[in-house]
């Protein structure tokens, strides 16, 4: 194993698609569940594929995600983790996470998924209120997430629960309820999202036919806020837009993509960034299972899509994602990326306005530069 982590490390992430129903408001690439065994076989192949193409590396964080991964049995998992340490080496403390539903929570499997290496779960919890969940389509009830929390509390070193608020009928005190539940839980990582209805989900087709409402968007700006005071306080740091942690349990994985790095993406519909050259390199794998498989066996590797990004689209992305968490960009590197700097008086003007702070080389946005993100990186890259 190498000792430590650096920018140059690699992440892999590893898409299950199937789940067991799909909830009204998501928009990832998932299908409803079924037997698919050849797919594990396929991603192995898949990896072998990245391998050849990217060279050795090391790999700081493993992620299985979906969809819903926590359907692949322990088995399934040790035999795609064991095919990873065959072609790559892993770093000392190299994160291995796995995103699971509370519904699922069954001591012998997550036991076996703690044995095949796996150091983190991330719980869809969403929240613990019933009607909320059942507005949500989730197929668990808020008395399964929170005994979830406690099982993976005591087999997992890392656990996160994913939070949504913003739904329609939510109210403080349901948003405090949900809050006090998590934070009495102790774990040490929570994800807040704010309900979005996204285009070709069932909630934005139910919207439109007038059938429904099921986001609360008078209050979701004031939640955020609620949100963040109350994790603060509890000794959370704001790492990310969405994302609270207490010290050392951020998520290594998706750090690399806010970071900027290096990422492997395997199974139907995953992305992958490689940097090959100072060449950087976008590619998307087969969304369906069969095309996936297919391509793999003609070609030896699942992507359908491979791009190379220009040296603007590239800069473009890493201020984008890295102005996303707290540690900000570094302004040199998008120089070395792009060959050019961002303009300096722009940053200077939205310094003075309060949106973004500069510590030397680094460029981070304020509390006040998050809740308008998009505009401060519009300003940013649109004024060259
Ligand atoms: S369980 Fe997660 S991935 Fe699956 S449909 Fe629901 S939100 Fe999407």
């Amino acid at each position: 194993m190498a000792n430590k982590s650096t920018l140059d490390d690699l992440a892999i992430y590893i898409h299950w698609p199937y789940c067991t129903r799909i909830c009204p408001y998501c928009d990832f690439n998932v299908y409803k569940n079924r037997q698919d065994t050849s797919l594990v076989t396929a991603i192995c192949e898949d990896l072998s594929g990245w391998r050849q193409w990217g060279g050795p590396r090391h790999v700081s964080s493993i992620h299985f995600g979906g969809g819903t991964p926590s359907l692949l049995k322990p088995e399934d998992i040790a035999q795609i983790l064991f095919h990873i340490q065959t072609l790559w080496q892993l770093t000392e403390n190299c994160e291995i996470a796995i995103e699971a539903n509370p519904q699922d929570a069954n001591i012998q499997r997550w036991n076996a998924y703690a044995q095949t290496g796996i150091t983190r779960m991330s719980l869809g919890v969403q929240s613990f209120h019933d009607p909320a969940l059942k507005l949500l389509g989730r197929d668990h009830s808020g008395a399964q997430a929170k005994a979830a929390l406690r099982l993976a509390s005591e087999i997992f070193s890392f656990v996160s629960a994913d939070l949504i608020y913003g739904w329609a009928g939510q109210t403080h005190t349901l948003l405090q309820q949900d809050l006090n539940i998590l934070l009495s839980s102790q774990i040490g990582h929570i994800s807040a999202y704010q309900l979005t209805i996204e285009d070709g989900t069932a909630f934005h087709k139910a919207e439109a036919r007038g059938d429904i409402k099921s986001v609360n968007a008078d209050q979701s700006a004031e939640f955020y806020e609620h949100v963040r005071d109350q994790l603060l306080q509890a000794g959370f740091s704001h790492y990310e837009v969405s994302n609270f942690a207490k010290p050392s349990h951020m998520s290594q994985h998706n750090l690399a993509y806010w970071q900027g790095r290096d990422y492997v993406g395997v199974g139907p519909g995953a992305h992958g960034r490689m940097t090959l050259d100072n060449v950087r390199y976008a590619a998307i794998s087969n969304l369906q299972s069969e095309a996936y498989q297919t391509r793999i066996a003609a070609h030896k590797n699942g992507i359908e899509n491979l791009s190379t990004l220009s040296p603007e689209d590239w800069g473009e992305e890493y201020v984008l994602m890295g102005l996303r968490i707290q540690d900000g960009i570094s302004l040199s590197r998008y120089n070395g990326i792009t060959g050019k700097a961002l303009p300096s008086h722009v940053i200077d003007m939205l310094i003075e306005d309060g949106l973004l702070q500069r510590n030397n080389d680094r460029l981070t946005a304020t509390d006040a530069g998050r809740l308008v993100l998009n505009k401060v990186t519009e300003m940013l890259l649109l004024t060259q």
